[in-house]
């Protein structure tokens, strides 16, 4: 039987940049004990009390289904939190609760692109960024940043594009470059929404973990509200990853819309789960803090390593659980260099191309080991990469 090609077109063809992961794995599997730096994924699980809470209300008998566009409480608590964070008052009406950011992600698109419309993202991007493009109907056209900017988009570069385009995805903090949006990048792009009549779709998954200068959120910038569709998601900030528990915060009359589309795919989030959820943001920023301090830590300890050696460069680790290291001084692509780390030391990174063209040479490190296994593995990194460099 012949599928669809929105489906057979979700990948977008070619190599998804994806073998060293999957080489990484395959050694693992057959018994080679191997330092993984690949994925952005907590070594701490779920905190016990968030668990309890789960159970607690699931035993209690919130178990069946639940409110669509998200229980009551917990839309009121993520408007308070999107308002003390933008100025901007916000109201359960602007929430969407969604099975994680990713469905956030893909709803946004969904309300603000018809099939064949273009859709901006910014390169070096999130894995599924192009994928969910094109799950939406919408074609996926990469932004191009460069290392000299640190990976700053530049709005004369969206310009490029934006004439006739309906959207533009950013992401600040970012994953794969730990780069915070500075606020001219953010008035730029700010800019640019205004002028070509863009939604412009911002993931802040990662806006409690903040190492240097300050998360602003384009949903704060002069007329941007109406226009702005803001990710969040419990599962960096809270570690709850495998809760699925993330938002959309948008204009009332389009979470109203999206309500129908919930409705008509994912039919909400468990009540059990929006439950913890609750208790977790309540928990407060120290909770957060607790959560994100093993990368505060970790990004310290690489900053002193790589402040040993100048092979290897630093793109400035602001924010979230990743570096960027730039290998270009070794000769090597991102991911021949990802490939001979491998090999040689059985460490595994993910190649910068993987994430796209602009962070072509360089690799992303997941600072998600334990801090003396982190250490040791950056300098064998920067010892392999002087040995490359010769
Ligand atoms: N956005 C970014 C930038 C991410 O890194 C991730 C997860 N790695 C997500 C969105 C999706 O996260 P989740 O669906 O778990 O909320």
């Amino acid at each position: 039987m012949q599928l669809s090609q929105r489906l057979m077109g979700i990948n977008g063809g070619g190599s998804d940049g994806w073998d060293v992961f999957l080489k990484a794995r395959r050694m693992i599997a057959a018994g080679t004990p191997v330092t993984e730096l690949t994925i952005g994924e907590h070594d701490i699980r779920t905190a016990a009390p968030i668990l309890q809470e789960m159970h607690a209300h699931a035993m209690g008998g919130h178990t069946g289904y639940a409110a669509v566009p998200g229980v009551e409480p917990l839309r009121e608590a993520v408007a308070h939190r999107v308002q003390a964070r933008t100025g901007v008052p916000t109201r359960a009406d602007n929430v969407l609760i969604t099975p994680g950011g990713q469905s956030a992600l893909f709803s946004a698109h969904m309300a603000a692109c018809d099939a064949g419309d273009t859709a901006l993202y910014v390169d070096p991007y999130y894995a599924t960024y192009p994928g969910t493009l094109r799950a939406a109907g919408a074609v996926p056209q990469a932004v191009t940043t460069r290392a000299a900017d640190a990976f700053q988009p530049r709005a004369t570069e969206i310009a490029r594009h934006s004439k006739g385009a309906r959207s533009l995805l950013i992401n600040s903090p970012n994953n794969p470059t730990g780069v915070v949006y500075s606020r001219a990048t953010l008035e730029g792009i700010a800019e640019v929404c205004r002028r070509d009549d863009l939604w412009l779709i911002s993931d802040e998954v990662y806006d409690t973990q903040v190492w240097e200068g300050s998360h602003i959120s384009p949903r704060s910038l002069p007329d941007m509200a109406g226009r702005t569709l803001v990710v969040g998601s419990l599962s960096k900030s809270h570690a709850m990853t495998g809760s699925r528990c993330g938002w959309l915060v948008g204009p009332e009359d389009m979470i109203a819309h999206l309500i129908n589309l919930a409705t008509n795919t994912t039919y909400g989030v468990p009540g059990f789960i929006q439950d913890a959820g609750l208790f977790a943001l309540n928990q407060g920023p120290d909770f957060e803090a607790e959560v994100g301090a093993p990368f505060r830590r970790r990004r310290a300890l690489a900053q002193a390593v790589l402040a040993g050696q100048n092979t290897v460069g630093l793109v400035p680790a602001q924010g979230a659980m990743y570096l960027m290291l730039d290998v270009r001084a070794t000769g090597l692509s991102g991911e021949d260099f990802a490939n001979s780390l491998l090999d040689t030391h059985h460490i595994a990174v993910m190649p910068g191309e993987s994430f796209g063209s602009s962070a072509a040479g360089h690799i992303r490190v997941a600072m998600t080991v334990a801090d003396d296994a982190f250490d040791a593995a950056l300098r064998t990194l920067c010892a392999h990469a002087e040995t490359l460099r010769g």
